[in-house]
């Protein structure tokens, strides 16, 4: 896989467990809001990350940490993504993909291979909206197709809109509601993007100690 950044040690970005996250290069939406624009434009990638120094840390942390959650750019966009994801399993890790959900047949895969236990996707927009909001045309359909995935897997899931008001309205909100069929759906407010950026997520941060989801300490997890 690209692999364009790990970050060691997260309370917050899988339910329940400390996990590491893996963003992968690439992605086919220009979102105008994006504070990974480090992994979607080609010109503005660093040097990949070595997938067996990845999968190294992963496995020296297994036990330690207990899931590892991928996200990107799009990593579904990976055509490498099931393979990792079956290593990755094969350490003991639970496993979340976040995902703009412009790739169904791979998410059949995944979901049918039990490579997955948590699913994040991203609702960009009303479905007529989406092209104009996500700046990709004709991905609309897969869109729906993976909603449809998404709303039947087994898995612990999520919906997840930005909530750009210069994009979308409250209308709009509540007809991307609408398609979610009772899933769990979170909105987030749009930060501007210096107050996020992609290297401030991607340090290897220890996050205050708010929750405490296992017996593992942050230290021994970045031990
Ligand atoms: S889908 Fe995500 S990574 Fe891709 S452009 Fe949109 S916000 Fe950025």
């Amino acid at each position: 896989m690209l692999i364009g950044g790990l970050q060691k040690f997260s309370l917050i970005d899988f339910p329940g467990k400390p996990c590491a996250i893996v963003f992968t290069q690439g992605c086919n939406f220009r979102c105008p809001y994006c504070h990974n624009p480090e992994l979607v434009y080609r010109e503005q990638f660093n040097e990949p990350l070595s997938e067996n120094v990845v999968l190294d840390f992963l496995q020296k942390r297994a036990g330690l940490l207990e899931a590892v959650t991928v996200s990107g750019g799009e990593a579904t966009l990976q055509p490498d993504l099931p393979d990792f994801l079956r290593m990755v399993k094969g350490m003991g890790y639970q496993t979340k993909l976040e995902t703009n959900g412009t790739n169904p047949a791979m998410l059949r895969e995944l979901i049918d291979e039990n490579l997955l236990d948590a699913i994040a996707m991203d609702i960009k927009a009303p479905l007529f909206k989406y092209a104009s909001v996500s700046g990709a045309a004709n991905l609309t359909g897969a869109v729906t197709a993976s909603l449809d995935i998404v709303k039947a897997a087994p898995l612990i899931k999520e919906f997840r809109t930005t909530f750009d008001k210069t994009l979308l309205s409250e209308e709009d909100i509540a007809a991307i509601r609408a398609l979610c069929g009772g899933v769990k759906y979170t909105v987030s407010p749009c930060l501007p993007v210096e107050k996020e950026p992609l290297t401030r997520r991607m340090t290897m941060t220890v996050l205050p100690r708010v929750e405490q989801p296992s017996a593992k300490t942050p230290e021994a997890c970045l031990a």
